[in-house]
């Protein structure tokens, strides 16, 4: 394997494995369907968005895009996801976060069907993870996972270290880590000494929103460096992004590395077509 881990060609070959197998389901007569709610005007929100439903329509997944007010009460949005829960043309139901100001995020996850969360985030999922159940996963450290497999093939025995402990990224991580039997050790802004337990890492994992936190003297020489931060900071010609880890400082240290960007990003939106094509064969099979 390439010491810089491409996640361009990787994404682009789940994408395609997608794409075939939701060939296959269109074969028997059924069509994976993701729909995707969009509050208010936030314009990153709205280029995620636009870029997920683009990608859906590649891959052949039918995709319906909801956009909905800034000033949307919460039981108008409430009240969508009861009819999306129960549109059998639907599969996936993705609700772009940050929700607007007032509303109770946990609430609104919450009243997505398990089945349909896409983007894993429902406590019956979360808990499906940490149980080792074969849940919807949240998306970005599914990538991350399929980028560690792909780079390492197997995890066993190897000490993983992850930087961050968010709901959407560090805590799933970590958990998904551990089900491939890593020892996991999950650090954050409270850790002690954390630049000595990153040097013990075989792997290490950073989803911190720092930029070019991580240097070449908190990692061992040999490690695997998976880096989920995207940073914008300022350049000569305006801004540009940047990951959590130092790439250039780091680069001759370690055996493997994401760059930011072209590293996690392009595999966070291939596993929610994974996600969304999954979805729709678990709801078939059972016959909804
Ligand atoms: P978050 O802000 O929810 O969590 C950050 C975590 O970092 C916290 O748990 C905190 O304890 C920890 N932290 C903060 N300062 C620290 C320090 N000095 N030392 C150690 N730990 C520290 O962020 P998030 O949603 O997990 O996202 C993290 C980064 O990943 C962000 O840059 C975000 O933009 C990026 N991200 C990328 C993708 C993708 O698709 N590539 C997806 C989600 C998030």
């Amino acid at each position: 394997p390439f010491k810089r881990i491409d996640g361009k060609r990787a994404s682009a070959r789940v994408l395609s494995e997608v794409a075939e197998q939701v060939k296959q389901l269109q074969q028997q007569g059924a069509q994976p369907g993701l729909a995707v709610v969009l509050i208010g005007e936030d314009p990153a929100s709205q280029v995620y968005v636009r870029n997920k439903v683009l990608r859906a329509a590649e891959v052949g997944i039918y995709s319906l895009e909801h956009k909905l007010a800034a000033d949307t009460t919460q039981a108008d949005l409430l009240a969508l996801i009861d009819s999306l829960n129960n549109d059998p043309q639907i599969h996936g139901i993705l609700v772009q976060l940050p929700l607007p100001e007032g509303m109770d995020e946990t609430r609104v996850l919450e009243s997505i069907n398990p089945l349909k969360d896409v983007d894993g985030f429902h406590s019956s999922n979360v808990g499906g993870l940490s149980q080792g159940r074969k849940v919807l996963t949240p998306c970005t450290p599914a990538g991350c996972m399929r980028l560690l497999h792909d780079t390492c093939g197997d995890l066993s025995g190897l000490h993983a270290v992850v930087v961050g402990r968010s709901n959407i990224v560090g805590k799933p991580m970590a958990a998904l880590l551990l089900q491939a039997n890593c020892s996991v050790t999950l650090v954050h802004s409270r850790s002690r000494d954390i630049e000595r337990l990153c040097r013990d890492a075989d792997i290490l994992v950073a989803a911190v929103g720092r930029p070019k936190m991580i240097k070449r003297d908190w990692l061992k020489s040999g490690a695997v460096v998976i880096d989920v931060g995207i940073n914008r900071i300022a350049s000569d010609s305006g801004t540009r992004l940047v990951g959590d880890v130092d790439y250039e400082d780091v680069y001759d240290q370690v055996a493997a590395i994401t760059p930011v960007p072209g590293g996690v990003g392009p595999m966070t939106i291939a596993m929610l077509m994974q996600n969304t094509l999954d979805a729709a064969r678990m709801q078939l099979s059972k016959g909804e």
